[in-house]
């Protein structure tokens, strides 16, 4: 098994002083993150003014708590473990990981959430029903691309819905699973769980993993330990610089790095001990157009807001 750590990293570990990996809760990781979406969504809070669009994504949340009480993804056999380790590749490989057909029964499970959500906008409506009817292959095709992040290949409108499937199915997959199973990638921006890039970055204030910062994976929510003051994109420490909005909540910042020019959100649990990493970075969208406006590039996108290629976040949220 490879292992890539910095000098001071490999005493800390091992000691095992800091938690690795910290695998997703299965009986709570959905649900808190619909909690949350509610929150920030509220009126007076800071997602107030894209508040419907993250009501909409609650809803949705709670269909993918509720999906997995009952749904589960045969898990890698060992061969697949041993693969992995050998080669230092991501367990269950967001790129390769053949699904279960049974995978394909999620995506009308999220779409009849949000046919049951009020005050939904009829695009997204439309968006589901046309996802609804796509045959097995062309479902098949849109779950590959969007996994590869081919934004051009993407039915933007239903991306999140089709997206929130696919996290199902990989939370399901991830949550059964040890950190022992996992190896340690020679990429530390790729989740070694399934080889996604990270949504946000968190530093946690729990008891096991205090002060710890950890990178968040889009798909599986696995999270990973990189140390602080460190790019997400290209591990550079020279330039790393942290940028928020005036006002605005102290517990999410932005991260960036002057040498590959991009950056991504950090969040602070102890400024606020509910910030949740899929939903503080959908609702600080004014912190992604600081930060454009600033000349910086995101990192990788979020997995609940898809935009077709030339189209700017903001606007995209403000036509729904
Ligand atoms: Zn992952
Ligand atoms: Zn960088």
């Amino acid at each position: 098994m490879r292992r890539i750590l910095e000098p001071g990293q490999i005493e800390a570990f091992a000691e095992g002083a800091i938690p690795r990996l910290r695998l997703p809760d299965r009986t709570r990781l959905f649900a808190s993150r619909a909690q949350r979406l509610r929150q920030l969504g509220a009126p007076g809070a800071p997602g107030q003014a894209i508040g419907d669009y993250l009501r909409l994504m609650a809803a949705v949340a709670e269909a993918q708590q509720l999906a997995l009480r009952t749904f589960d993804a045969p898990l890698p056999t060992a061969t697949q473990l041993a693969r992995s380790h050998t080669h230092g590749m991501p367990l269950i490989h967001a790129g390769g990981w053949p699904r279960e057909r049974a995978w394909r029964d999620l995506p009308a499970q999220m779409c009849a959430a949000v046919a049951a959500a009020p005050d939904v906008p009829p695009s997204a409506r439309e968006a589901c029903e046309r996802l609804r009817t796509l045959a097995p292959q062309q479902l098949e095709a849109q779950a590959d691309a969007l996994l590869a992040a081919r934004a051009d290949a993407v039915e933007v409108a239903a991306a999140p819905f089709l997206m929130a499937a696919l996290q199902t199915y990989w939370v399901a997959l991830a949550s059964r699973l040890t950190p022992e199973q996992v190896a340690q990638l020679d990429v530390p921006g790729l989740c070694p769980m399934c080889g996604t890039l990270p949504v946000a970055s968190i530093v946690r204030a729990d008891e096991r993993s205090q002060g710890y910062r950890y990178l968040h994976c889009a798909l599986c929510a696995t999270e990973w330990h990189l140390v602080r003051i460190t790019c997400s994109q290209c591990q550079g420490t020279a330039n790393i610089a942290y940028h928020s909005i005036e006002g605005a909540a102290e517990a999410v910042r932005a991260e960036s790095c002057d040498e590959c020019h991009t950056y991504r959100k950090i969040l602070y649990q102890e400024k606020d001990p509910n910030v949740e990493p899929v939903a503080d970075d959908l609702a600080s969208l004014a912190l992604d157009l600081l930060m454009s406006e600033a000349g910086y590039h995101r990192g990788s996108g979020n997995p609940l807001l898809w935009q077709a290629p030339e189209e700017r976040r903001a606007d995209s949220v403000s036509s729904t």
